[in-house]
């Protein structure tokens, strides 16, 4: 991973393929099959060396990283965003923990509901990640990326396809364009169906291939057709809790 943020902050697209995940893993302690908090690490790096002021995580694991936001959950310098389910492992997550101090507003959580797919994923990262991340303007992205939300996943509550994934990537490799030079690292969360894993890690390699990245409708054409409520009641929601801190 510190080798990886390292390239990713002079503009390299990198993938970590790192076992165990980190996101769970608080300051001084492992949990949920998370020993230590790579995600975690790397972004204290970056700003211990002031090679960054700004970093931003993205998770999109379907757990919340109960660990990466306590650990910035009092600081602007680092911008966590989670898309994940709620009510399951570990039990954080709600949108009303927003940090505190100089941190608050910059953890924003976005509970997704069981049985979320590929519209309502393409949906809440194009209009909600996108625009508080662009706001944020990031030095360097990471991406927690839990592949736990495939539809076949047998820990899994979601239903995402290889489609959905590749719409959630490149609204993450479009951040890191837009603010970074396209620098970004990805680190591999959760993801238990081997097929499934193997299949979505391929797609995400191969978006990190192309020289641009498409807009998320190239993958999920349908996902302007009718807005799911879940994804209307999630985005009101939002621009409540959020108003003061980004324009939405
Ligand atoms: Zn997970």
């Amino acid at each position: 991973m510190l080798i990886g943020i390292v390239g990713a902050l002079e503009g390299a697209k990198v993938f970590a393929l790192v076992r165990p995940p980190g996101h769970h893993a608080t300051r001084n302690r492992g949990m949920g099959f998370c020993l230590l908090n790579s995600p975690a690490i790397a972004a204290q790096h970056v700003l211990d060396c002031r090679a960054a002021s700004r970093v931003l995580i993205v998770d999109f694991d379907q757990h919340h990283g109960n660990g990466t936001q306590e650990i910035f959950y009092h600081t602007s310098s680092v911008l966590y965003v989670s898309t994940h389910c709620p009510h399951i492992f570990p039990g954080t997550g709600s949108m009303e923990e927003i940090g505190e101090g100089d941190g608050e507003g910059f953890t924003v959580n976005l509970p997704m509901s069981a049985g979320s797919g590929d519209v309502e994923y393409a949906l809440v990262y194009r209009d909600v990640v996108l625009p508080i991340a662009l706001q944020y303007a990031p030095d360097v992205v990471i991406v927690s990326a839990g592949f736990d939300i495939h539809r076949y996943d047998p820990l899994g509550r979601m239903d995402v396809t290889e489609r959905g994934i590749c719409a959630v990537v490149s609204t993450c490799l479009f951040i890191a364009e837009q603010c970074c030079g396209g620098g970004v690292i990805f680190e591999l969360e959760g993801g238990y169906h081997l097929d499934a894993l193997a299949r979505s890690v391929g797609a995400v390699l191969r978006q990190m291939l192309s020289e641009h990245p498409s807009p998320p409708e190239h993958f999920v054409p349908e996902m302007d057709e009718k807005v799911p409520p879940s994804v209307r009641h999630l985005k009101e929601k939002v621009r409540r809790t959020f108003s003061q801190y980004w324009e939405l």
